[in-house]
């Protein structure tokens, strides 16, 4: 047994983390300037920002201390704030992690 368990069982778990996840409405707002990330890239008052967490502090306030804004589409590009949600790095990570899996083809 692997380290980290049956690979069919991580994948199954992850599906169901991300159909769990909430399905954000309309569609993505897609800012047209990209960093090497492939997040939007914004220059405000002569500093550098990720655009999807400016134009958030710009539409709904700051973001906590040590929250991240996850893509619920996956579009890293996308601004649209109906499209993000603030959750801790952990679940951020977890995330990311059940999305790769749950798009891992069954061998
Ligand atoms: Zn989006």
């Amino acid at each position: 047994m692997a380290r980290h368990g049956d690979p069919h069982v991580a994948r199954l778990r992850s599906i169901q983390i991300v159909a769990a996840l909430p399905h954000p409405e309309g569609e993505c707002i897609a800012w047209p300037r990209l960093g090497s990330t492939g997040y939007g890239r914004a220059v405000y008052k002569g500093k550098s920002y990720q655009a999807h967490r400016l134009v958030w502090e710009q539409q709904v306030g700051s973001i906590p201390v040590g929250l991240e804004l996850d893509h619920l589409c996956c579009n890293r590009a996308c601004v649209n704030t109906a499209h993000l949600e603030p959750v801790t790095g952990t679940e951020n990570k977890r995330r990311r992690w059940a999305r790769w899996w749950a798009r891992q083809e069954e061998a």
